[in-house]
C-alpha cells in the first residue's frame, strides 16, 4: 500500500449520459472498462479522493461492478495489488446527482462542478487558478469528464466552473478522455 496522503478534496466523474455524438444530437455513450481502469490508475496517481463512474443503465453499472470485484477481491487482488489499490477509489453511480449526494453525505458540502471541454468557448478558468481554489478551500470539488464528442450545454452549464482546454500547438485536439484526464490532474495537483 502506498504511503497514505490526506484525502484529497478533488473528485472526479465519468459522465456517459447527456452527451452529444458527432451530428451534435444527444445520446447515452457506452461505459468501456479501459476507461474504468486508465481513469483509476490516473485518479490514484494524483491522489484524487474517489473516481465515480456514472451511467444510467443498471447492466453496464453491473459489468463495473464486476471487474471492480475481480480486482479488489477475486483473482485480480492478489496478481495485480497495485490495480487493487487504484479499483478501490472507484464508485459506481447511476447519475452526476447521485455522486454530488454522495460527497454531500461524505463531506457535508455540496461539491463545486468542474466541466471541461476540448472546445474553446464559455467562461473558463485558467488551470493554475482552478488549481489554487482547489488547494486553498477544504470544499470538495468534482471534476467532470465527457465521453463521445463532449458533454451538452445543459451539462456543461451545470457546473461551477468551465476548465480551459488542454492545448497543443496545432488545431488538432482530439484527445481521449483518459489521456485528457491524465493531463488535467497533473495540472491541477
Ligand atoms: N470533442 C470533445 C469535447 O470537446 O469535449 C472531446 C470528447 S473526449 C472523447 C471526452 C472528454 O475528454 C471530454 O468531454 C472532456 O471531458 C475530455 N477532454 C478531451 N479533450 C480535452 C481537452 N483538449 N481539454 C479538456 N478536456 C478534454
Amino acid at each position: 500500500m502506498s504511503a497514505e496522503l490526506p484525502p484529497s478534496n478533488l473528485n472526479v466523474i465519468l459522465l456517459h449520459d447527456q452527451m452529444v455524438d458527432k451530428t451534435g444530437k444527444l445520446v447515452t455513450t457506452s461505459l468501456t472498462l479501459i476507461d474504468l481502469h486508465d481513469i483509476a490508475r490516473s485518479c490514484r496517481t494524483f491522489n484524487v479522493n474517489k473516481f465515480y463512474i456514472a451511467h444510467p443503465s443498471p447492466h453496464l453499472r453491473e459489468l463495473a461492478h464486476t471487474l471492480k470485484s475481480h480486482w479488489n477481491d477475486g483473482f485480480g487482488s492478489t496478481y495485480n495489488p497495485n490495480r487493487k489499490e487504484a479499483l478501490d477509489h472507484v464508485q459506481i453511480v447511476s447519475s452526476l446527482d447521485e455522486a454530488i449526494g454522495r460527497i454531500d453525505l461524505e463531506t457535508g458540502q455540496l461539491p463545486k462542478l468542474i466541466s471541461t471541454s476540448a472546445k474553446d468557448g464559455g467562461e473558463r478558468i485558467k488551470f493554475e487558478e482552478c488549481r489554487s481554489m482547489i488547494r486553498e478551500n477544504s470544499s470538495p470539488y468534482l471534476l467532470m469528464l465527457g465521453t463521445g464528442w463532449g458533454m451538452c450545454e445543459e451539462l456543461l452549464s451545470r457546473a461551477d466552473l468551465f476548465l480551459e482546454p488542454i492545448k497543443g500547438p496545432g488545431q488538432y485536439n482530439h484527445l481521449s478522455v483518459r489521456s485528457a484526464l491524465a493531463i488535467l490532474l497533473s495540472r491541477l495537483v
